[in-house]
């Protein structure tokens, strides 16, 4: 691992030591990030020492994370991360976009993004000891959460919102976790579990106010760049940098995915591991587009909303990382764009049908933000660009029958098969 030496502040700018901070900045509230010894690290390390890993998790990159390895290997502990980046033609071309590539976080083991952070969060736990992790959660984090922590032997404890999908409570309770549905919103499961944690003395993952969360996703940065040096038919274990693409498209909704893969694609360029910056897409719903709205206004404030979007994994009143997430677009060169709810559903279709990925209205966000930039001129068809499916479609089926529409009732007979197909 590599050597934990404190946080910083990302609203204040404060440093604080390993024990002088747990959550978030005790001035201001501000997400903290985590500061490893880089000047050791980039003493230590060469791109071609990870490149050359057998290790296909997210444990490949140990030496840059601030956790040790949970001693628990075979497990899905050790399956989160280094998930597959297509290169799917027929979606290339569907989005006019000939250097598209497409990584499915998915097909992570409790099929999503959030087991990376969940993982690194259940090693944290670990490494200090506590009884119990809580989060609350809209599905995808508890589920993580839980699924880790069923890895580890590690106690966990689930706040959601009564309304998430019935696959993701399943996946809570199936996991071993404790589960609470509460009769409110996602924003106030979170409320209430600062409180618990608090309250009961566990140890809190909620994202965007726990910094190792950032830690997980951080490792999705470092795969898109070794995973796209390979892509382009360079070596990543060769003695020249990784190669990043121009632009990576992600959903947003508290905003620690995006500013975690910030968070590594900047560790890359510290390193001297990559020699530029891809610039970050946030896409957010029409229906939860906080964010968005600030990065409109060209102010750092970010004004909660009335979350209503059906894509639930970004229903978010007030994002918990919003600042850190908005900077991600404006200091990279990105930008943020809202998508309505009815092209999150024809994203859902087209991914599924031109790519054979089946993602959650969520995962499947980033994609409907493509044509929008495409048509804004903020990328063009030359640009080399990542999109992040963040969430299998499994896991919301109602959406998913909302964006595919109802099959074909028939009699079991050839007459009246042949009567619905036609001609074939
Ligand atoms: C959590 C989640 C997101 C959004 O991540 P934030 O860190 O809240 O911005 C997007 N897609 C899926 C599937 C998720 O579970
Ligand atoms: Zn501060």
């Amino acid at each position: 691992m590599g050597e934990f030496i404190g946080y910083r502040c990302s609203v204040c700018g404060k440093a604080y030591g390993p024990s002088e901070a747990t959550y978030t900045c005790p001035a201001d509230s501000g997400n903290l990030d985590v500061i490893l010894d880089w000047e050791d690290i980039a003493r230590r390390l060469r791109p071609a020492d990870i490149a050359v890993s057998r290790e296909e998790s997210v444990w490949r990159y140990l030496p840059l994370l601030p956790v040790g390895e949970p001693g628990h290997d075979g497990t899905p502990l050790h399956a989160a991360g280094w998930t597959p980046l297509f290169a799917p033609p027929r979606l290339r071309q569907a989005a006019g976009l000939p250097q598209l590539w497409l990584k499915d976080d998915g097909r992570n083991p409790t099929a999503s993004f959030k087991d990376r952070a969940s993982a690194i969060v259940v090693a944290r736990a670990q490494q200090i000891g506590a009884h119990t992790v809580v989060t609350a959660s809209t599905g995808n984090a508890g589920a993580a959460l839980a699924g880790m922590a069923a890895a580890a032997g590690q106690p966990a404890v689930i706040l959601a919102p009564r309304t998430a999908p019935p696959a993701k409570v399943a996946q809570l309770l199936m996991f071993g976790a404790r589960v609470f549905l509460v009769e409110g919103t996602y924003d106030q499961a979170f409320d209430l579990t600062l409180e618990a944690a608090q309250a009961f003395g566990w140890y809190c993952r909620n994202t965007g106010y726990n910094p190792f969360t950032s830690q997980g996703k951080k490792t999705a940065a470092f795969e898109i760049a070794e995973q796209f040096t390979t892509a382009v038919g360079k070596d990543p274990a060769g003695s020249g940098p990784w190669s990043v693409p121009d632009a990576v498209f992600v959903s947003v909704g508290d905003g620690n995915i995006i500013s975690g893969l910030h968070a590594g694609f900047d560790d890359l360029l510290r390193l001297g591991w990559i020699e530029r910056m891809p610039k970050l897409f946030g896409i957010q719903s029409e229906g939860s587009a906080a964010i968005y709205s600030a990065f409109v206004s060209g102010q750092e404030t970010i004004v909660p909303v009335q979350a209503t979007t059906m894509a639930d994994s970004i229903s978010v009143d007030l994002p918990r990382d919003g600042l850190r997430a908005l900077r991600a677009a404006t200091r990279t060169g990105g930008a943020y764009l809202a998508v309505p709810d009815s092209d999150i559903l024809t994203a859902m279709t087209v991914l599924a049908r031109a790519a054979a990925v089946f993602a959650e209205p969520a995962g499947a966000t980033a994609y409907a933000g493509i044509a929008p930039a495409l048509r804004g001129g903020l990328i063009t068809p030359e640009d080399r660009v990542v999109v992040l499916n963040t969430g299998n479609g499994l896991k919301d089926v109602k959406a998913a029958m909302q964006a595919a529409g109802a099959a074909t009732i028939i009699e079991p007979t050839l007459p009246a098969l042949r009567k619905v197909v036609g001609n074939g």
